[in-house]
């Protein structure tokens, strides 16, 4: 392998758990010999990579009861004595940023080279940065207090980086959290339950309890939870919209999107094909801010979709843990199954499918190729619902008005890429697109600094920056307020 020492740490640590991973709340490791186990798998082999506990009732009880013990504690904490257990968490992230990049490509199925150099990294620069917001947040956010006990519900596709955006914000502001990683990706999730208990983190503040939607569930619907943060599909978080109404609880929801990737006829072609890249086959196309729906303008149609082919045809698709690896496994089967059905139903549809490197795919796992669906109008499936895979649809447009219609042609309002050399342009048709980020001759840009989240049926509330930091604080009840006159 590309990096033997970290990969064997790795196989060294999940043989040390052949026995289960259980929860970590109240600062323990909790397995209990009658707890359901589920099986976690490499989706890159289909092989077994652990078995880890199923959260029940008892537990969701048990975490939520050692956050809402630790709150107070935490809250009174000056900041910057918070600020020095995000700052202690950010530095074992780097020292073990191998073991993590490793056990996330193993987990998840996505190539070393992302988990290596955007995941790992941004995780740490994420907990780095809020580590800073925790002396600010007193002085910035003025009138403001902790929420409280925070559920937070995080998917499959970044799951590090996802825990991340929830768990540093969270613990700046004050607060403390029940998270619950995916169930097809729990295992960085408990790794960082190590660096929580290694750096000494009050225990109760960070619990994580693993399991599937059931658990996730009894998480969103406990009395004993103030605020719920969830990423993850758009109808999950219908469910949990419903669970908490009336319940008091705040709420956040980051969800689906159908981001469009506007190409201009002025624009840097070549630089436009990068994007694609980074938008539409970055993390296998598992990501909810692709801009998976290229709309380019009818004069450069053509020419956009020969050198899209030319160097789909120069991705490799294969071993996630090979450092050369462009596209690594879909996370799982149900996944792929997913995928291949909307690519079929786009051919029913009218739609003209192009694969680079199909026959090239590895022989097990669970790959798909860099696909590319021509001729796709703006009524058929494919290009309205989320795909979630390395599939990227092409719709021409003649006038900016048309292309702007249909870039809002969707319920969704995630993100969006303009690229065009005509700064005038590029402004307008940003300021007309209804998305919760617009980027501008680029793709797929995050920073810790910035505010990300959506419009419509991607969901409400940020994560990233002040904003993201915000949701974590609530307005101070002040009685004194009520009793005064009205301006
Ligand atoms: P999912 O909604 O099935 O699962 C997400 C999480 O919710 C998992 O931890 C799951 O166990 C849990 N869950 C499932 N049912 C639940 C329920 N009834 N109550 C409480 N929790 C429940 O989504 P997924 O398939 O894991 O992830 C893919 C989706 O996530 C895509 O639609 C993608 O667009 C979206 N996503 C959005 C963002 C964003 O920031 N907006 C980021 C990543 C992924």
């Amino acid at each position: 392998g590309p990096s033997p020492e970290a990969n064997d740490s790795v196989r060294a640590w999940l043989a040390a758990h052949a026995g289960g991973f259980g929860h970590f709340i109240g600062g323990e490791t909790v397995l209990s010999a009658g707890t359901k186990l589920f099986a976690v798998e490499n989706p890159a082999t289909g092989g077994k990579l652990a078995d880890v506990a199923e959260g029940s009732q008892a537990d969701v009880d048990a975490a939520v009861a050692a956050a809402r013990a630790a709150l107070d504690g935490w809250s009174a904490l000056p900041g910057h004595a918070r600020a020095r257990y995000l700052y202690a968490i950010a530095r074992q992230i780097q020292k073990r940023e191998r073991f993590l990049a490793v056990l996330e490509t193993m987990d998840n199925g996505k190539p070393i080279r992302e988990s290596r150099d955007i995941d790992v990294p941004l995780v740490a620069r994420h907990f780095y940065h809020h580590a800073g917001w925790a002396e600010l947040v007193e002085t910035e956010l003025p009138g403001t207090r902790p929420v409280g006990v925070c559920g937070q519900i995080v998917p499959w596709n970044f799951p590090l980086l996802m825990l991340a955006w929830k768990v540093a914000p969270a613990l700046a502001a004050g607060c403390t959290v029940v998270l619950k990683p995916a169930e097809l990706t729990p295992l960085s999730a408990l790794a960082f339950a190590e660096i929580c208990r290694d750096v000494g983190l009050p225990p109760g503040v960070v619990n994580i309890v693993c399991g599937d939607g059931g658990t996730g569930a009894l998480l969103a619907g406990h009395p004993g939870i103030d605020k719920i943060a969830f990423t993850g599909s758009t109808d999950v978080g219908r469910a949990i919209r419903e669970a908490t109404a009336g319940s008091g609880k705040a709420l956040s929801l980051e969800l689906g999107g159908k981001s469009p990737f506007i190409v201009f006829e002025d624009s840097d072609l070549d630089g436009a094909v990068e994007g694609v890249v980074d938008s539409v086959w970055f993390n296998q196309g598992e990501v909810c801010c692709a801009g998976a729906r290229i709309l380019v303008q009818e004069g450069v149609a053509d020419r956009l979709a020969a050198r899209l082919k030319a160097r789909m045809a120069r991705l490799r698709v294969g071993d996630p843990l090979d450092k050369s690896t462009d596209i690594g496994a879909v996370v799982a089967p149900v996944q792929r199954e997913r995928i291949a059905g909307l690519v079929a139903t786009a051919r029913t549809e009218g739609g003209t499918v192009w694969q680079a490197a199909a026959d090239t795919l590895p022989a097990q796992g669970c790959f798909y190729p860099p696909t590319l669906i021509t001729d796709v109008e703006p009524a058929m499936t494919v290009a309205e619902v989320e795909i979630f895979g390395p599939v990227a649809t092409l719709t021409s447009f003649r006038t900016p008005d048309e292309a702007v219609q249909l870039a809002n042609h969707t319920r969704y309002g995630l993100a969006a890429s303009i690229w065009t050399q005509n700064i005038d342009l590029a402004l307008d048709v940003a300021a007309k697109v209804k998305a919760g980020v617009v980027w501008i001759n680029a793709a797929n840009l995050l920073d810790a600094a910035a505010p990300f989240g959506g419009y419509k049926e991607s969901g409400f509330g940020r994560e990233g920056g002040i904003e993201g930091l915000s949701e974590y604080r609530a307005q101070e009840y002040r009685a004194q307020v009520t009793s005064e006159a009205p301006a």
